[in-house]
This record gives structure tokens, C-alpha cells and sequence, in this order.
């Protein structure tokens, strides 16, 4: 009898492989414990049950990776910032960016980045997205700008990464809440990709940009959230920069969860602080600066701001 004939294997580029090699399992891969999830979830209870009557259902906290961010970043800006939102071309570029993904992954045959991004954006402008107003305010050059960024980097998403198969279970914009205390606190998240089964998750952030310290941080959270609703901790974290075509990948541990538990419970001790019990917020200038409605107003960003930029290097 002969042998079947093997099915050749895709070919990929050395970016695309890189990926694969970043998020594959390794064959000595063991799940972390459940009883590891319980204990995180019991530590994380605990030490917001003396807050949790400061919120009720009906007014909830919900506690988002943004809002981590800026906590932990500018108490003045994240008090300025709260409660206000604006679309600019920064952050539509990566919401469109982010629908493209999504298409992109479930499409069927061959994909041309810019009817994608057409796609894309003729679909979040058609919907409910609270981007529809801004995708339809665009002057003609603006909407040209912008559909020239995104193909760019949706363009690179497809050098980078294999295409997924359906057997990886790719999910895009997948969004996971965990409501403690009757849901007087909710944490929340939305994954730009996740591969693989609830034991076994690989959670993949992808950034136009270059990587930073603070993505770590925020896949750590979502990671605390997945084990939270889920009762099993995700494999395995990576951002994925575009730009630099490199993943920064971290293994889901007992240590990235607590280290998770940390940093949502001071996050959220100190907004109680700023927002409840009326606290003088600090001010931290750095980089974040850029983006800060005060950044007219506040002499510590203005000076940060005004910096000669060989003061970076
Ligand atoms: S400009 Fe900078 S230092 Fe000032 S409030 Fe905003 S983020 Fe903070």
C-alpha cells in the first residue's frame, strides 16, 4: 500500500514564521491549576470588598485597561479625560485598523488590503460604532489619510502574520467582562485577536506603533479577566508591533496574575480617591503628555512638552 501523499506545508516568511514560533505550544506546555485562578480570584475579592460599597450595580465602576492607563499614568489627566471623549485620527486609525483584522480573518479567497479597509470603513460608518458620526464628518483628504494609513498597516498585518486557519479558532475584538461584588465592579476587555480554546488562550494585542513596557500591562489585565470568567488561565500574552514586525511575549504564570491583582487594585483605590473622596490628583508628565486636554493649561506638561528633543537620548 502506499503512503499518502503529506500535504505540503504553507510557506511562510520569516515574519510569518516568526509569529508561529512566538505563539506555538511547546510540547512540555502545562496548564496553570485552576486552583492558582481560585486564589487570584479569592486575593483580588478580598482586597476590594472594603471598597465595593462605594459602587451599586446601578452605578457601577467598570474598570477598563484605559483606565488603568491613566490612573496609573496622570491622575490630572485621567480626571480631565474621564467622562470626555474624542474621536481624533490617532485613535480612529487603529479602530478601522482593528475592523480591517477582523475582516480580514474571516475572509473568504484572496484579500486586497485596500478593499478590505474599504470594507472596514464603509462598515463602521454604516453602524451603531460611536466612530460612525466621525468616519462621516471626514473631509475627502482626511478620509484619503486615513484609508492610506490603515491599508499601510493592514498590508504590513498581512506580511507579518500567517493566515489564520480555522483550526487555530481565531476570534477578533472579543470582549470579556468580569463583574464582582453583584457587579458594583466590572472589568473589562477587548482582545484584538485570541487563538486557541478557553484552557490553552493565546490573547494578541496588535500595535501599529513600537512596543512599550505598558502593553505588558495591559495584556496582563486581560489575562487576569479571562482566568477570572473563565476559571482558566490563558497560555500564553504577546503584543505584535507592525512596525517593528516583532512580538514581545510573555507566559501566562501564577506571578503575571498577581502582579495583574496589584495593579487593577491600587488602580482602583486610587480612583476612589480622585473621584470619591475628592483627592488632589498628581501630576506625572511624560509622554502621555501628547494626548492630555490640559496639555495648553499645565505648566509640567507644557515644560515636558517644550523639552529639546535630544533630551531623549
Ligand atoms: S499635560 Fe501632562 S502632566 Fe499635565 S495633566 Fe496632562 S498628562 Fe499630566
Amino acid at each position: 500500500m502506499t503512503a499518502p501523499t503529506p500535504t505540503p506545508e504553507p510557506d511562510y516568511n520569516p515574519m510569518q514564521q516568526a509569529v508561529l514560533d512566538a505563539l506555538g505550544k511547546s510540547p512540555d506546555w502545562v496548564p496553570l491549576p485552576r486552583s492558582v485562578v481560585d486564589t487570584v480570584r479569592t486575593r483580588i475579592t478580598d482586597e476590594l470588598a472594603d471598597v465595593a460599597g462605594r459602587y451599586t450595580p446601578d452605578k457601577a465602576l467598570w474598570v477598563s485597561k484605559q483606565k488603568l492607563n491613566t490612573v496609573h499614568g496622570c491622575e490630572a489627566q485621567h480626571m480631565a479625560a474621564r467622562d470626555t471623549f474624542e474621536w481624533n485620527p490617532n485613535i480612529a486609525k487603529g479602530t478601522v485598523l482593528h475592523k480591517a483584522v477582523e475582516l480580514g480573518v474571516h475572509w473568504r479567497g484572496d484579500t486586497v488590503p485596500a478593499d478590505i479597509v474599504d470594507e472596514a470603513i464603509a462598515r463602521l460608518a454604516d453602524s451603531n460604532h460611536n466612530i460612525a458620526d466621525y468616519l462621516a464628518a471626514l473631509s475627502e483628504g482626511d478620509r484619503a489619510q486615513l484609508r492610506s494609513y490603515v491599508v499601510d498597516m493592514y498590508t504590513r498585518f498581512e506580511e507579518c502574520f500567517p493566515r489564520l486557519k480555522p483550526a487555530w479558532r481565531p476570534v477578533t475584538e472579543s470582549a470579556a467582562r468580569y463583574e464582582m461584588f453583584g457587579g458594583a465592579i466590572v472589568l473589562g476587555t477587548r482582545s484584538d485577536l485570541t487563538l486557541g480554546t478557553a484552557d490553552q488562550k493565546v490573547i494578541i494585542d496588535v500595535k501599529s506603533g513600537g512596543l512599550h513596557a505598558s502593553h505588558r500591562e495591559d495584556l496582563r489585565f486581560y489575562a487576569l479577566v479571562e482566568a477570572l470568567r473563565s476559571g482558566m488561565a490563558p497560555r500564553r500574552l504577546a503584543t505584535y508591533s507592525l512596525a517593528a514586525a516583532r512580538a514581545d511575549v510573555e507566559e501566562v504564570s501564577e506571578g503575571v496574575l498577581q502582579a495583574a491583582v496589584r495593579r487593577v487594585v491600587d488602580g482602583i483605590r486610587t480612583i476612589v480617591a480622585l473621584e470619591l473622596d475628592g483627592r488632589e490628583p498628581t501630576k506625572r508628565p511624560a509622554a502621555h503628555c501628547r494626548w492630555c486636554p490640559l496639555n495648553t493649561s499645565c505648566a509640567e506638561g507644557i515644560a515636558f512638552l517644550s523639552r529639546d528633543i535630544d533630551d531623549d537620548y
